[in-house]
Formats: C-alpha cells, structure tokens, sequence
C-alpha cells in the first residue's frame, strides 16, 4: 500500500513555515525528485516516502529545521551519502529527510593539537587528502571511503580496512557538536587528550545510527602519515585455512595494518573484473599489510609469513611494487560490486573474537550449502569481522525468504562463538529482529530508556535500530 505522505503530518504547514523562516535552505518536495533519497545501499529493504529533503547549510538551519518539525510531530531521518549497508538513512514515510551534503567543510586541521575538526558531510577520503596536506593522517577508512561521509561515520561508527591496529570511528571521535531532538544543541568533548568529566556522550552519540541527535560537528584525532605500505599476499586451499592463518597471526601478536580475506568465490569475482592474475585455483586468499616501515615493517611481514606457512599456505609473495598493491587494494574494496556481477548481491556483516575466525569461516560454509545458497566471503579478518554475500538469481520470487533463514543461522553461529550480529555496518532496520537476541532483553530496555531521554516523542529516525 503506497501511504499518501499528506495524510500523515501537517506538512504542508512545516514546508511553508521552513521557506519562510529558512529562505535560502534547499528543499525537495516533489517525488521524482526525492525519489533517489529514499534508499541506500539496501535496496532490498522497503523504504518510506519522505514528505520533504531538506539540505542544511549550518547548525542555525538545522536546530531550526528540528524546532519546526518537532513542533508540527514530523519526524525526521539524518542522511549523509546513503551508503549505508543496514537501512539507517531509508526514507521513513512522511518525514523530513536531513541531507547533511551541503555541509561538508573542513573547519580546521589543527597541527598543534594534532585533530581536524569538520562538518558532518565532509567526505572520508577528502579528510585522508587534507590532513596528509599537513603530514597528518585519519586512520577509519571504510572500503566505501570515496563516497561516505564522517557524519554516516559517526553515525555508525564505521570500521575499515586499517581497523586491525587504529580500531574503529569512536576510537577517533575526540568531541562532536550535536542537536538534540527539541533544537538545542550541545557539545560533547573537544581537543583534549585528557577528558572524563562526567558520562561519555561522546560515545554514546557515536553509532546512534541518526536515533539519538544530529551531528552537526565532528573532532577527530589524527596521527602523524605513517611509512608506506608493505604488502603481502597468501593463497590458502581453504578458506578454513586462511581463517587459521589470521587466528596464528594474531596469536602471535602480530599487528598489522590490514588483514584482509577473501574466498575463492570472491576472488574469481574480483579477477573477472580487475584482472589482477590471482590464483583462482586457491580456496582463499589473505592481503596483510604493515605501515611500520624498513626493517620493522620486513620483520613483521616476515612473521605474518611464517603464520600464514604454518596454516598450510600454498603460496606467499609480496605485492610487486606501491602500485600493485594499490591494485590489490582497490580491488578488495570493491570485492562487493565484483560480486554483484553474479547476481543481486547482498553483504552481509558478523563480527567474531579473532581466534574464531576459523569457526566462523566454516560455519558460514555449513549454513550455504545446507540451505543451497551462493555465498561469497570476504572481509576484515584481522578484526574477527566477515562480510558474507549472498548471491541471489534476480529472477527468483523465494530468494528473500532463502536469505533471511540464512541470515538467522549465520548470525546465531557468530552469537554462539560469542561473536556480534553486526561489526561495524550497524543495526538500522536490517538488523534490528536480533538485536535483543545478541544484547539481551534488559540492555535493550535500557536503549530504549536512553533513547526516551533524548527523543520523547520519538521523532528522530523512527523504527531504526529499536
Ligand atoms: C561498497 C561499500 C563498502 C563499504 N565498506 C564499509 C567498510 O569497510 N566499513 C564500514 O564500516 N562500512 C562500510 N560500508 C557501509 C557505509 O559506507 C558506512 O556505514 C558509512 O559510514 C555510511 O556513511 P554515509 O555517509 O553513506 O551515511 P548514510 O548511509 O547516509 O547514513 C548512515 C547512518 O548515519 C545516520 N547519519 C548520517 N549523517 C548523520 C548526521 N549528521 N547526524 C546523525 N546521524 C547521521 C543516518 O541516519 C544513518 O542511520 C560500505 C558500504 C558500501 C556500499
């Protein structure tokens, strides 16, 4: 049923209230041209008809584009580029969709204390190119680093491929401006080192998946632009090996930049496309990575080595020169869109205590071929974080029922190994039926508290996570 999004809110009278007292702010209203705000990168997932998107320029315009729609009981869903892979930026029917796009400057790199602070829609790479200006570096780097933004970051506290050894967003969210769901605004933390005054709303702001308050202002660490890379690629004849090759490298208290996997499925994938001369005879390949530099970063490529012969390795070569590896690189981060290639592809995202990658690789395996699925595999595995993809035929009407019985079985496999429903791509809608089942009854109930705190009425991105 197509819900009238006019029979929800008194809209109209919102639209015409934020053009008067907001003339310059942009506003879509019209539904060819909302249309490709509705989604993000879920597009399986049903999205809402947004009455309005409204694209703020500052935090003035959006603490008053916040008063207003509380005032008419319209709600409201945070958007930065939607490339968001568990539905936290789908369009929720009749609300307002805040597009933070337009406000994407970089405020300030700041040598002296080593932090940027930026808007919200500054666009990942974009501060990796900034800071590197200045000999800096911001280490969180999702694979989708050329298109997301730090608020969606933020918002989700997104990982990476250099998460193994500089963690994830929060680890680097040193203080955020932020509206709350009435207007005002607040500031949590700033450029301190040192900083515990009171509870950590930092934290707790960072990964509220747009359910909490806007974030209208981040400050981030950074760290001096580490060496260059040395790279190291290992080919396994299982997957199961690989996965115990990750386990004895951090065993061995090797850290590495990236520990990156990918089964043979996804490497055949990623060969089709990129035509990089894997060796699509392996089970599974391995991409280890150390920013060390000389004679510290052989060593530790020399470790990672003998880790990878004792997992039984059919083959260990270092990446030719700076430029392969960019290849390889790049080739990893768009394993996803190699994969799409076979069908209708959806990631997938569980998380696991590092020694239980070997289990988790297995159980994944178990799970595809009793239930006849194709699944590729690939992901941070350095961090205990896979990504299955499920590879649909386009054409069958069972396929979604296929999925979600996949999705169950592999999601209680990762809880059983004490592992996580989701690493780092977040609740949102997609995950949000076993959200209870990983937290348990009384932890959600306390989110909920959390969330009636700070959103009453239940306005900010309604029907996510909780
Ligand atoms: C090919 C591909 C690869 C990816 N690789 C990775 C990866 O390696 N690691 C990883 O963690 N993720 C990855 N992702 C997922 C995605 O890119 C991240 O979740 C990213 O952080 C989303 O940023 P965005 O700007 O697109 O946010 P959106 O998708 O627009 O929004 C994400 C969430 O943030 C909220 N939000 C956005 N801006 C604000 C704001 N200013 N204030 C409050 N809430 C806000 C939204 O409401 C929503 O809940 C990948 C996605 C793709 C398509």
């Amino acid at each position: 049923m197509i819900v009238d999004p006019a029979s929800l809110y008194p809209m109209a009278t919102l639209i015409d209230q934020l053009r008067e007292e907001l003339p310059g702010l942009r506003i879509l209203t019209d539904s060819a041209d909302t249309e490709a705000f509705r989604f993000d990168e879920t597009a399986f997932l049903r999205a809402g008809r947004p009455l309005a998107v409204v694209f703020p320029s500052n935090t003035g315009e959006v603490q008053e584009i916040v008063r207003l729609a509380a005032d008419a009981g319209v709600p409201i869903v945070a958007r930065g580029a939607g490339t968001g892979l568990s539905g936290g930026a789908v369009a929720v029917d009749g609300a307002l969709t805040v597009a933070f796009t337009k406000m994407d400057a970089i405020l300030e790199i700041d040598t002296a204390n080593l932090t940027a602070t930026v808007q919200p829609g500054v666009i990942n790479a974009d501060l990796g190119k900034a800071a590197a200006e200045h000999g800096l570096f911001y280490p969180p780097d999702p694979a989708s680093y050329e298109t997301c933004t730090i608020g969606g970051n933020v918002a989700e506290n997104s990982g990476g491929l250099r998460c193994v050894k500089y963690g994830v967003t929060r680890d680097w969210v040193a203080g955020l401006e932020v509206v709350l769901a009435d207007g005002s605004v607040i500031r949590t933390g700033g450029k301190n080192k040192k900083d515990v005054a009171g509870y950590d709303l930092t934290g707790l702001f960072v990964g509220s998946e747009g359910t909490l308050g806007l974030v209208t202002e981040v400050t981030v660490r950074l760290l001096p632009l580490p060496p260059a890379k040395l790279t190291l690629i290992a080919f396994f004849a299982t997957v199961h090996d690989a996965g115990e090759a990750v386990a004895g490298i951090t065993a061995a208290g090797v850290v590495p930049v990236t520990l990156e996997l990918m089964d043979a499925f996804t490497i055949a994938a990623v060969d089709d496309v990129h035509h990089l001369g894997l060796d699509r005879t392996a089970g599974a390949m391995l991409m280890v990575e150390s920013d060390l530099g000389g004679a510290a970063a052989e060593a530790q490529l020399a470790a990672a080595e003998a880790a990878c012969t004792a997992a039984r390795a059919t083959s260990v070569l270092r990446a030719a020169d700076a430029q392969e590896a960019d290849w390889l690189r790049q080739a990893r981060r768009e394993a996803h869109g190699s994969l799409e290639k076979m069908g209708a592809a959806r990631m997938d995202d569980v998380s696991v205590p590092r020694s239980k990658v070997p289990e988790m690789l297995d159980a994944i395996a178990r799970v595809a071929a009793e239930r006849g699925m194709r699944v590729g595999v690939f992901g941070h595995a350095g961090d205990g974080n896979l990504h299955p993809t499920y590879i649909l035929d386009r054409d069958d009407p069972t396929a979604e029922a296929q999925i979600d019985s996949v999705r169950d079985a592999i999601y209680r496999a990762a809880l059983r190994l004490g592992g996580a429903i989701t690493g780092e791509h977040g609740t949102g809608l997609a995950k949000k039926r076993w959200l209870e089942l990983q937290r348990g009854a009384r932890s959600v109930e306390l989110m909920r508290a959390i969330k009636q705190t700070l959103d009453p009425a239940g306005l900010l991105n309604p029907g996510k996570v909780l």
